[in-house]
């Protein structure tokens, strides 16, 4: 019997497809699962798609291990979290110094910086990598950021960039740094894919509830939309979610499907990672906070009820400025998510290469978009400042934040929320603004807390005599 050139455990969706699209590669892959059904729907379906040839199914975790060629190379693709521990405790014993766990789940990024620190001193590679793109993307080329044991990705990189989603070529597939360079990476798409999806949703709500459009009507704009600047899978994928008809009433689904939304996780640990390191992610952070609003449904039933239906006035808003509200939201949330990337990078001592990291999301993944090519470009081209100071983008933002505020402040009036939307713009008034208001927060905080404050010229560390008040 000949070896595999790699292993997979965990055959749900995730790892059965990624487990044919490296057979489908011509690489030899070894399967295993914990429960055996999956490992006999796999051999099924390995049949059926003629792959058998190059998978060796495993029912014992052993024999499993023995048939991979050393030094061995084992994605893992369990649920996240205990599970992964489990998996990693059972594999060692089996394994051989030299040999790498690859783990291709959505874990927390600390996790994996945890399990790579506790493997490498005993010899075994650790790889925490970010596979996005869902079940299609796994089975016909997913965007696949990488991080961990450099040494060891070395042995499973012709087969990842194999499997990965091509953009005019170029594998979207790379090595992004140490540690849990990859799973964090993987954490900050899910961000921006968030923040991506609830702008597309509040903007479908101002044509739904502001311009009176029907579900048809809203997917032709966004077709439209499709073929210009905002061209991209999720923009896409929304006509055709708008387009839907249930089966037995014939309505549109989209009237059918209760608005609430769901989460896993990934775009709260955004948010969070954001927070912890003193990075402004509004956008990010709105898109988390919008879909736990979308979750509390009876509340929000009540408080119409007594605040009445909201006015869903100002329906004058013109599409194109939807359109570039749209894009110019898109952009900050971004550079928001970017920014966090490049101090992550600073504090975790990664050297995240932005300019790959947009190269890698341009196909394959959830947030794929014409937009990323040109993010890419312009990255490439010099230092990793905010997007809001690239010159390609500032141009677009000149324009755009127009619209954009033109679209918050019709939804201010009109009552629909825009909680995306305007984070976005309040984020770009605040960032373009040379004098702020923080000024009056210092003040404050010396009066309370004799925090201090600065003076120009003066120095940094001043306070004044403020005068009691009755409360101290
Ligand atoms: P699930 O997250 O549903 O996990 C199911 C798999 O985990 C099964 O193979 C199951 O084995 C195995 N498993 C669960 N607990 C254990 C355990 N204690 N020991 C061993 N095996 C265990 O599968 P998915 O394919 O949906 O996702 C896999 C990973 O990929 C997850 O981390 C997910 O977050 C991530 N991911 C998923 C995406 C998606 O679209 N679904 C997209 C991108 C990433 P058994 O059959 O025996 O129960």
């Amino acid at each position: 019997m000949s070896f595999a050139d790699i292993g997979l455990i965990g055959l749900a969706v995730m790892g059965s497809n990624l487990a044919l699209n490296i057979a489908e590669k011509g690489y030899k892959v070894a399967v295993h699962n914990r429960s055996a059904g999956r490992i006999d729907d796999f051999v099924r379906e390995a049949e059926a798609e003629g792959l058998s040839g190059n998978t060796i199914a495993e029912y014992d975790l052993a024999e499993f291990v023995a048939a991979v060629k050393k030094p061995r190379s084992i994605i893992i693709m369990v649920k996240a979290g205990a599970p992964v521990d489990a998996m990693i405790e059972q594999l060692l014993p089996l394994l051989d110094t030299g040999d790498s766990i690859i783990e291709c789940g959505n874990s927390l990024h600390s996790d994996t910086t945890r399990r790579f620190a506790s493997l490498k001193p005993r010899g075994i590679g650790y790889l925490g990598v970010g596979v996005s793109g869902g079940e299609e993307g796994a089975r016909h080329g997913p965007s696949i950021m990488v991080g961990g044991a450099k040494e060891q990705w070395h042995n499973a990189e012709k087969v990842l960039m194999a499997i990965a989603a091509k953009f005019d070529g170029e594998p979207c597939c790379a090595y992004l740094g140490e540690g849990g360079a990859g799973h964090f990476v993987k954490t900050i798409h899910n961000g921006i894919e968030y923040a991506d999806m609830q702008m597309i949703a509040e903007v479908y709500g101002v044509m739904r509830d502001g311009l009176g459009m029907n579900p048809a009507e809203c997917a032709e704009i966004f077709r439209k939309w499709n073929k210009g600047p905002l061209d991209s899978y999720l923009v896409e994928i929304t006509a055709h979610v708008l387009d839907a008809r249930d089966v037995p009433t014939g309505r549109p689904l989209i009237e059918l499907i209760v608005d609430k939304a769901g989460q896993k996780g990934t775009g709260r640990w955004s948010a969070i990672a954001a927070q912890d390191m003193g990075v402004p992610a509004t956008a990010i952070e709105g898109a988390v906070a919008a879909r736990s609003i979308s979750a509390l449904k009876q509340e929000r039933i009540k408080a119409e009820m007594i605040y009445g239906k909201p006015a869903y006035g100002q329906s004058d808003i013109a599409l194109d400025d939807l359109e570039m509200a749209l894009l110019a939201g898109k952009i900050v949330s971004y550079a928001q998510g970017f920014a966090v990337l490049q101090k992550a990078s600073e504090e975790n001592s990664w050297g995240l290469p932005l300019a790959t990291i947009a190269k890698i999301w341009r196909a394959g993944c959830i947030i794929r978009s014409k937009f990323l090519d040109q993010m890419a470009a312009a990255y490439e081209k010099g230092d990793n400042v905010n997007l809001l100071m690239v010159p390609d983008f500032i141009d677009i933002m000149k324009k755009a934040h127009k619209s954009l505020r033109k679209v918050v402040a019709a939804g201010a009036l009109g009552e629909y929320p825009l909680m995306c939307l305007s984070a976005s713009l309040s984020y770009f008034d605040s960032y373009r603004q040379s004098l702020g208001t923080a000024n009056l927060i210092q003040g404050q905080r010396d009066f309370f807390g004799a925090h201090g404050f600065e003076i120009d010229g003066r120095g940094e560390d001043l306070h004044f005599d403020w005068p009691p008040t009755l409360d101290t």
